[in-house]
């Protein structure tokens, strides 16, 4: 299944913040900061601390958010490959204690843990209270020790601005008054299961995840303050994102999507390295980031790519996706991909390499959100913005044909299923889509199962119990 990018949009791309952070206030606040510094004896201009990181807006004590995050991390453990090399492990998470000891609103409750998964985009996230993950991809993209020190100091300022529950927050604010929201939070029990309730999926596409460009900025200011007072080079933040922009653009997209790139960014962090101090001799690179780097390159690519034969037989015990706006369960031996506007459940083996485009999905099942050209008025119908998503798909693989279409239930809600024939992306063979849609707000939530056309029926069963256990909110 390919070429579902263009028309979809990923949630909350347009979305900005306004709580707890004014960057225009904040400029004004540096600027005077630095003419009071102009009156300090010299020496001790710049041993005080002269940026004010305030965190925003929260429902979550500090308490609550370290369960949330560790409850989120252990979804994510489970969910992805992860290096378990211990000197690589002993490295990172040495530099990022270190790198983290410094970062303002530090609270000695965070967890401080660092893990790398096995996959070759380049991409990282932090969860609250501490949880850090960064992929393989970014140590083979980074070119020394800086580099990635200042996306690790990046991801801290995720953690101590409390970025991730101050979007929980939000979200939850839309939808119930303050004092509901604080007595529903104070109750005993899984903090995950709670939020849930409240129509929150709190899994790898969580909300937690989704940082607004303000919280970019910030964490971008976050992350030089720490660069600096640990004595690397600021500008190696900014260094790595301008890196892996030109040189791997099609392994960001995970990235970009969970980072949005906050309008001059490059410009801002350098402005603020102004201000933090003179320049010092930096710290660039060390003989443990070029091991690590070595080690990590050296170990075998993840599981997913794969040109062995079909995937093994799905398992019949099934586990859950907490996704934003929905929940699935699916064969315990799949796995999840997240993909720049769609959630793809890939058995191993379930992608493979199709050489003009890159890998493409020829098993599991995909969902993502479409947007009907006419959503902004409201008044679309299922039919024809199924159509329209259909006639999307299609340009991507013109010989889509549509084989059977009805009107199915889904726990109430009303849904249209198209059955469709098209070419897998495995060679010379048949692929068969069954598509389930239904309306969610304003947009169409699509989920497809994929597979190609002989294995359709064996995968059957499959498909059918995870569009009964399929949960939209
Ligand atoms: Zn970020």
């Amino acid at each position: 299944m390919k070429g579902q990018s263009s028309p979809c949009k990923p949630d909350g791309e347009e979305r900005e913040t306004s709580v707890g952070w004014s960057q225009r206030s904040n400029q004004r606040l540096l600027a005077l900061t630095a003419l009071a510094l102009l009156f300090l004896p010299p020496g001790m201009a710049w041993g005080v601390e002269p940026l004010e990181f305030k965190p925003g807006f929260n429902l979550f004590s500090v308490r609550q958010e370290m369960q949330l995050g560790k409850e989120s991390a252990e979804k994510v453990d489970k969910t992805y490959p992860l290096v378990t090399n211990p000197q690589v492990l002993r490295y990172i998470n040495e530099l990022g204690r270190r790198l983290a000891s410094l970062a303002p609103n530090n609270n000695s409750e965070y967890a401080w843990t660092f893990k790398v998964i096995n996959s070759p985009d380049i991409n990282a996230f932090a969860l609250p209270g501490g949880y850090v993950y960064l992929n393989r991809g970014v140590f083979e993209a980074a070119e020394n020790e800086a580099q990635i020190a200042g996306v690790m100091a990046h991801e801290s300022g995720h953690v101590v601005m409390r970025h991730g529950t101050h979007e929980a927050s939000q979200a939850l604010l839309a939808q119930a008054p303050l004092a509901i929201l604080e007595s529903m939070l104070g109750r005993e029990g899984s903090l995950t299961a709670q939020l849930a309730e409240m129509g929150l999926g709190l899994g790898v596409d969580s909300v937690l995840l989704k940082n607004s460009r303000n919280a970019e900025s910030q964490a971008d200011e976050v992350g030089a303050y720490i660069l600096y007072h640990a004595g690397y080079d600021p500008h190696a933040l900014g260094q790595f994102f301008e890196i892996v922009q030109k040189k791997y653009p099609q392994r960001t997209i995970q990235f970009i999507s969970d980072h949005p790139n906050p309008e001059n960014r490059i410009k801002n962090i350098d402005s603020e390295i102004a201000i933090l101090g003179p320049a010092k001799e930096w710290k660039t690179d060390s003989a443990e980031f070029e091991g690590a780097k070595k080690r990590l390159l050296s170990l075998p690519a993840p599981t997913s790519v794969s040109s062995s034969g079909p995937p093994p037989a799905p398992s019949s015990r099934l586990t859950r996706f907490e996704g934003n706006g929905f929940s699935v369960s699916y064969p315990d031996n799949w796995r999840v991909q997240l993909n720049e506007d769609a959630v793809a459940l890939v058995p191993p083996g379930g992608i493979v390499n199709v050489a003009e485009s890159g890998a493409a999905q020829a098993y599991g099942a995909s969902i993502s959100r479409f947007q009907p050209q006419n959503s902004g008025q409201g008044n679309w119908g299922l039919i024809a913005a199924t159509q329209e998503l259909v006639d999307t798909l299609r340009q991507a693989n013109p010989n889509l044909r549509v084989i059977e279409q009805k009107a199915v239930n889904l726990k109430g809600r009303s849904a249209l299923s198209t059955l469709f024939e098209t070419e897998s992306p495995l060679q010379g063979q048949k692929e068969r889509d069954l598509l389930v849609t239904t309306r969610q707000r304003d947009y169409l939530f699509s989920l497809i199962f994929i597979s190609p056309e002989p294995s359709f029926d064996a995968y059957k069963p499959t498909f059918l119990a995870m569009l009964q256990s399929l949960e939209i909110q």
